[in-house]
């Protein structure tokens, strides 16, 4: 088992689509009185590359690096520093990289020079949170040239149909639903459909958490974050393609 680590290059973001209206990131920095709409490198910027008092690497080889979970990786304020980013990723071939996006739309303008089909270390997962963003994302997905790429569905916010888009290329999909005081309901059913769908095409599918509005045959519950996860656990629906 690798161990996992968070490498938050930069802070600050604007909403993009429908599944921002509840961002952390907007709600946390309002009670701090930071404005998120500047985006600034944070301190973490350069972890990868740090060094310990052996002289060797502070992050271990194998780690995977979870990035940027209060910005995205692919905007624009981020533009000019993101080639200095994929050195830090090419020299640390060494570690395993995932962004998540809601800008896939980026992804080929931003790629450095001597990307070719893709860094092997490097995974990029597309959020799709409803089926207007599905329709528009997952035909950029498809095509990007990523040699690691998966889907997101969260907070899932209505049923979403793929339209025969997804196959090999998504190594998996992940869904969940929304969390905080305004949660926006997931509807069991939809995260069900999602995973028949994956089925079909053969793609891995896992049920991360409920979200806090979770209605199930008709009903509704009001589920607290401690248990959201372990809920969807015991759903027992994680589907693992050959
Ligand atoms: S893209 Fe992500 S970080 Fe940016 S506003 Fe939307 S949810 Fe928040």
């Amino acid at each position: 088992m690798h161990e996992s680590e968070m490498w938050n290059l930069w802070h600050g973001c604007h909403r993009k689509s429908e599944g921002c209206r509840h961002c952390y990131v907007f709600r946390r920095d309002m009670q701090h009185g930071i404005d998120s709409e500047i985006i600034r490198k944070t301190a973490a910027y350069d972890l990868p590359l740090r060094r310990n008092r052996q002289g060797g690497y502070k992050v271990p080889p194998g780690t995977i690096m979870w990035t940027c979970f209060t910005s995205d990786f692919f905007i624009e304020e981020a533009d000019e520093w993101r080639d200095d980013v994929w050195g830090m990723m090419r020299r640390r071939s060494d570690l395993n990289f995932v962004i998540a996006t809601k800008r896939p739309e980026r992804i080929k303008s931003c790629l450095p020079a001597d990307w070719g089909e893709g860094y092997a270390n490097v995974a990029v997962c597309c959020t799709m949170e409803n089926q207007r963003r599905a329709d528009e994302r997952l035909p950029l997905m498809r095509e990007a040239p990523l040699l690691h790429k998966s889907v997101i569905c969260e907070p899932l916010l209505e049923r979403i149909t793929f339209r025969g888009k997804l196959d090999a290329w998504c190594e998996h999909v992940t869904v969940g639903g929304e969390s905080g005081p305004a949660a926006r309901m997931c509807d069991y059913d939809w995260v069900l459909d999602i995973r028949r769908q994956c089925v079909d095409a053969g793609v891995s599918f896992h049920f991360k958490q409920t979200g806090a509005v979770f209605r199930k045959d008709g009903l509704v519950y009001r589920i607290p974050r401690s248990e959201q996860s372990e809920q969807a656990r015991c759903a027992g629906v994680n589907y693992h393609a050959e």
